[in-house]
């Protein structure tokens, strides 16, 4: 190569370089706005259901899962999936009332609602890539996400043992584990994750403050959510969770 044809190849290079980072920088930023990322619409969901409505990609991939669980007996039932800001605001806000009218503190009243709620803002349900799942085939019981329906011999015990065998292929991860090490919210043998989708979504959440979320969005109780509070929620419930996801 003489030196202009290498002059030549490097600018080339240079350009094309500083063309796809710019293109690819450009993109997530667009990909995952902050209303996105907090369940106030996205484009990406599709369903018209509380139980049907997901993000596309992930829809695709569940309905292979699904089928796939079919051929051995396996009926995968959606209770949860897509939930909007609004409706997790809800949630929490008749849980914080309840708890504030049967005497407790504010700050001892978001204690108890985070053993089992998301914060509005910070469900994984507002990506439209996590879904909680059961057997639809199995013998019903009252209250269907209970741990002790998915071993032993509960009636998702079946379930449970083909979504460990196979769910990681079709894309899908287990995200509050069993790990004793593990803090924040308590064992889900029931949600799973899409990764493809989710691993980026939690890279660009990471970004958010999401103390100025509670603010914005003027949740009940914001008051009382200290620094510490925060940094203790983002690190356990929204980050302690299964590795294969970060
Ligand atoms: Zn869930």
């Amino acid at each position: 190569m003489n030196r202009n044809q290498f002059i030549k190849t490097s600018i080339f290079g240079t350009l094309a370089f500083s063309i796809v980072s710019n293109f690819s920088f450009i993109s997530i930023q667009e990909m995952y706005t902050r209303d996105q990322l907090i369940g106030k619409g996205n484009p990406d969901i599709i369903g018209d259901t509380y139980t049907s409505k997901m993000q596309k990609d992930t829809k695709v991939a569940f309905q292979k899962m699904k089928n796939e669980a079919a051929k051995e007996g396996v009926n995968i039932e959606v209770v949860s999936a897509y939930r909007s800001f609004e409706k997790q605001k809800q949630i929490f806000e008749n849980k914080y009332r309840q708890f504030i009218s049967e005497g407790l503190s504010p700050t001892d009243a978001i204690t108890k609602i985070i053993e089992y709620s998301t914060i509005p803002g910070t469900s994984r349900h507002h990506w439209g890539t996590d879904i909680d799942i059961i057997d639809a085939n199995a013998p019903r019981p009252e209250s269907v996400l209970e741990e002790e329906h998915f071993y032993g011999d509960g009636p998702y015990c079946k379930l449970k043992e083909w979504l460990n065998e196979h769910s990681e292929k079709f894309g899908f991860y287990e995200v509050y584990t069993n790990n004793p090490e593990r803090k924040g919210f308590k064992y889900e043998p029931w949600h799973f994750s899409y990764a493809p989708v989710s691993k980026p979504m939690l890279q660009e959440y990471k970004k958010l403050d999401i103390l100025k979320v509670f603010q914005e969005e003027k949740i009940l109780g914001n008051e009382y959510f200290t620094s510490d509070f925060i940094e203790n929620y983002r690190s356990q419930n929204i980050l302690n969770i299964n590795p294969e996801l970060l």
